[in-house]
């Protein structure tokens, strides 16, 4: 019997278990395999709408299904939660004492917010990055009535690197329909040399920030939040005043790999950038956020690795190489881009090659808003 475990029942988890039930089929009908994903909160949370809470009308209660509604009836659900990875048994514990035995194990784990790493963040931060804090940065919007919006990263690396950006657009684009567009200041603070980390993204992006009167501070890494003064203060030394803040949170990797020592304190897991394996491992896999590979942490980078993990796996528990274009990684994503004023543009890109992005239409915006509406349908179920 060959046991495959799955860590998390995420955009990652979800779909490797999908892929992989249909393509061990035959072994899972003799009983020489199983498929069983853990997941601690058996529901499915779809995390890009989380934006469109605080900017685009959404509501929590559609981002969210039950787990098992999503999978093939042949994986079987644990809702648990993962406390120990131990290597030398072989054995994923689980918090309420029990625990799983595994042949092949995927780590899909995702990353968590950390906002109580930055001193008065809680108080004085805005961010999108949970459905309430979401709706705490609408409700603040809702409030505003002109003044300085900063608009900065709190720690790289950070789960969809664009999305800064696309609320800065977003809320320029709301503040000029509103008339508060004179009234107010909107600083983006980006933490490198310039607006975007891939150079050819951040090109497209400076002229529209331009154009749109957004100011770009660049090589501002937050420090500290000074709440008596209003100023959020960078480790280069600058100081930025605000009215309203809004930061992305540090990011970590989930407890579970750092307390069983696969992971450096980070928790990124040391990742093969073309098998997928953990730390030159052979049966344990990572996707998804969980990984330290130099790509965005995007949906779109899980849903392009799953079917890697699925095929190598496969090819383990029937005793054979890893085949077709799915036998290795190319670090392929893509992710939908906002502009503001209804437009979009997309990135495509993978290890070798920069993305190219479009010039901004209502084309690429529209097919954000499809995508999202239709992902349940398609994504975790690998039908795309
Ligand atoms: C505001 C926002 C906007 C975004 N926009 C986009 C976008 O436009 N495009 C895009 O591609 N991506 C976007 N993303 C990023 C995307 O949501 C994540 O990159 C993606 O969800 C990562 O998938 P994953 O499977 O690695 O982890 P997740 O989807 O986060 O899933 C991890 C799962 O693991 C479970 N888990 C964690 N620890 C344990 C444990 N110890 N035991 C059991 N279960 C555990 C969690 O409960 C969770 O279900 C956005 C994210 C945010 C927050």
């Amino acid at each position: 019997m060959q046991r495959v475990v799955i860590l998390g029942g995420g955009v990652g988890g979800t779909l490797v278990a999908n892929l992989l039930v249909r393509k061990l089929r035959r072994q899972i009908d003799r009983h020489e395999a199983t498929v069983t994903l853990v997941d601690e909160k058996g529901q499915h949370v779809y995390q890009p709408g989380f934006m469109y809470i605080a900017m685009g009308g959404e509501k929590a209660e559609n981002l969210s299904r039950p787990e098992r509604s999503l999978l093939d009836d042949r994986v079987i659900l644990d809702v648990a939660r993962a406390v120990k990875i131990d290597e030398a048994n072989s054995r994923v514990d689980l918090e309420d004492g029990s625990h799983l035995e595994y042949d092949q194990l995927v780590i899909a784990t995702g990353s968590r917010i950390v906002p109580e790493e930055i001193e008065h963040f809680d108080t004085e931060a805005h961010h999108f990055y949970s459905p309430a804090a979401a709706l705490r940065l609408r409700e603040a919007l809702d409030a505003f009535t002109g003044g300085r919006v900063v608009i900065g990263i709190a720690g790289m690396p950070y789960k969809c690197p664009p999305a800064p950006l696309e609320v800065a657009f977003l809320i320029e684009s709301e503040l000029r329909e509103r008339g508060l567009r004179d009234k107010s200041e909107i600083h983006y603070c980006s933490p490198i040399g310039r607006a975007f980390t891939i150079e050819s993204v951040s090109e497209m992006a400076t002229p529209i920030l331009e154009e749109k009167g957004i100011e770009l501070h660049t090589f501002f890494n937050v420090e500290t939040i000074d709440p008596a003064r209003k100023v959020v203060e960078s480790l280069e030394g600058e100081e930025m005043p605000y009215d309203l803040l809004i930061l992305v949170p540090p990011h970590r990797g989930a407890k579970v790999v750092i307390d069983s020592g696969l992971s450096p304190a980070s928790g990124w897991l040391p990742t093969d950038h073309h098998t997928l394996q953990v730390g030159g491992r052979a049966n344990v896999y990572a996707l998804g956020d969980a990984t330290d590979l130099p790509l965005s942490k995007a949906g779109s980078t899980a849903h392009f690795e799953a079917p890697i993990v699925a095929e190598r796996i496969t090819a383990a528990v029937q005793g054979r190489e890893p085949e077709g274009k799915h036998a290795s990684y190319t670090g392929k994503v893509m992710c939908f881009f906002e502009v503001g004023d209804g437009k979009g543009t997309l990135l495509q890109f993978d290890y070798n090659t920069p993305p190219t992005p479009p010039k901004p239409n209502r084309f690429w915006h529209l097919g954000k808003i499809v995508f999202n509406k239709t992902y349940w349908h398609t994504v975790p179920k690998g039908r795309v």
